[in-house]
């Protein structure tokens, strides 16, 4: 195989990066996977691979399936029991995805798969592929191309960065920081992440019998028949008038002018009730803030549907009705005065000598599968604040889903990045993480920066910092809780 095979799959040129960035935002579809290789021109390295299975009945693979098997990849990378002849160590693993940083993808196509070194199963479990998977080499080598491609994508720590009072002197000292947040911020608050196994709206929609609770979601579905989003909606209508700490803390960061955008994936519309001004937020997933008619497309505040949402019924949009109220055609009304809807009127109406026209549904702008993502956000982020942002801090997110997941990566790697939640993210090389409940590490940073949040569930406890096992890892908490993570962390590391 010649390098520049596999090489070619892997631009990183900026505006390659953009159009990636630019593919992302439709949560539906896949990003196409990048030009790939001629089969042709893979036949002659099969045999280098000992492994190979032979199979090239390989039409049914679907180019969605391989991009999940690289995100999973990504974020749960495949670990072997036994390193040896089907996958390595951890840290070799980690030394391969240095030599491809330090010689570049040519040279290490050639150090590995060209000189017949490693097979090419074994190489892609460097980036956390499985080595048996259902694929032939034919595809085991687009996978390679992608890791190579994702791998010279990721950023590396900052050595510089890595105590919580670096993170504190950061802070300070930073004057356009941008705020990532995600469900972790709004926990406290009683709103469960969607997402989350037992508490989340989906996993309560399971239970109430939808098999998949993302169809609730689904703009199709919602034109065809509305009425299953309105007798749910309920319970996810954001309540008014709280915030968290931590959104207090975010509104802090604005009043002492340090706050460049908070882009949010949240849809509970909290940072507005915090105060964070309009044009420092980007809601990435839209919001209840607002409602929109599917027909005449009039743009309503979402409160304006709260009251229709509470009481399990499609709203309609007044707008048309107000038309429809002064059409100066012969209609045809129902017994309660009220236009009939479309999905309630019969076949047996629908024949032209009643042309009533229909009301528009309304629906909250919060963005639905199959609906484009705000263009502010990639506005915002390309030609506003990628150029000028002096420090990341992200909150309450697992930075998996897109786009979100991919502003980090294209911001200057120079830029320092700040992780807070519960969890570490290891798919991404955040300077410093700081692990423990949001509300609890904004009050420890607040306080060692001595800043006052104004809020009333400011943890009043005295809370330390820990560190954890890994570089610019920290655990925050009261004392007995960041002790125990640390203590756990270690008897993990211990057993490995
Ligand atoms: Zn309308």
């Amino acid at each position: 195989m010649k390098a520049d095979d596999v090489v070619g799959l892997t631009s990183s040129q900026p505006d390659k990066h953009l159009e990636s960035v630019a593919r992302v935002q439709d949560p539906i579809n896949p990003p196409p996977l990048p030009q790939l290789v001629e089969h042709d021109d893979l036949e002659d390295v099969d045999d280098l691979d000992e492994e190979s299975d032979g199979s090239d009945d390989e039409s049914e693979i679907s180019v969605s399936a391989l991009n999940d098997e690289l995100d999973r990849a990504e974020y749960e990378p495949y670990e072997d029991d036994e390193p040896g002849p089907i996958s390595f160590t951890p840290a070799e693993a980690k030394e391969l995805r240095d030599r491809l940083r330090r010689v570049g993808p040519n040279r290490f196509i050639e150090q590995t798969i060209t000189s017949g070194t490693v097979g090419i199963r074994k190489l892609v479990t460097a980036f956390g592929v499985r080595p048996d998977l259902p694929y032939s080499t034919t595809w085991y080598y687009r996978i390679l191309g992608l890791c190579i491609q994702r791998e010279l994508r990721r950023r590396q720590k900052l050595t510089e960065y890595n105590t919580i009072d670096d993170a504190v002197s950061l802070i300070q000292k930073s004057n356009k920081i941008m705020v990532i947040t995600g469900a972790g911020i709004s926990t406290s608050l009683g709103i469960p992440d969607f997402r989350s196994t037992n508490s989340g709206f989906y996993s309560k929609l399971r239970l109430l019998g939808h098999s998949n609770p993302e169809d609730v979601f689904d703009l199709e579905n919602f034109d065809e028949d509305p009425t299953t989003f309105y007798t749910l909606a309920k319970d996810i209508l954001p309540m008014t008038g709280k915030c968290s700490p931590t959104h207090a803390f975010i509104r802090l960061l604005q009043d002492k002018q340090k706050l460049l955008t908070n882009y949010t994936q949240n849809i509970d519309n909290i940072e507005a009730y915090a105060g964070i001004e309009p044009e420092k937020l980007i809601q990435c997933h839209g919001s209840w803030a607002t409602a929109s008619c599917r027909k005449c497309k009039v743009e309503v505040p979402g409160e304006a549907i709260f009251e229709d949402v509470r009481q399990s019924r499609v709203s309609y949009c007044q707008a048309c009705l107000d038309r429809i109220e002064t059409y100066p055609r012969k209609r045809k009304r129902t017994s309660n005065g009220k236009v009939r809807s479309r999905s309630s009127h019969s076949d047996s109406e629908d024949d032209g000598r009643y042309d009533v026209p229909q009301p528009g549904v309304m629906k909250p702008n919060i963005t639905f599968f199959g609906e484009k993502l705000p263009t502010r956000f990639f506005d915002r982020l390309t030609d506003h604040d990628a150029a000028i942002v002096d420090l990341i801090i992200v909150i309450g997110t697992s930075m998996k889903v897109a786009p979100v997941s991919e502003i980090p990566n294209y911001v200057d790697e120079k830029v320092p990045q700040i992780y807070i939640s519960k969890e570490a993210a290891d798919h991404i090389n955040f300077d410093i993480t700081l692990l423990g409940y949001c509300d609890d590490v904004v009050a420890e940073l607040a306080k060692r920066a001595s800043w006052k949040i104004e809020h009333e569930n400011v943890n009043k406890e005295e809370l330390v910092a820990t560190p954890g096992i890994k570089t610019g890892h920290w655990n925050i908490g009261p004392a007995t809780t960041a002790a125990a993570a640390t203590e756990q962390e270690l008897s993990v590391a211990v057993e490995e």
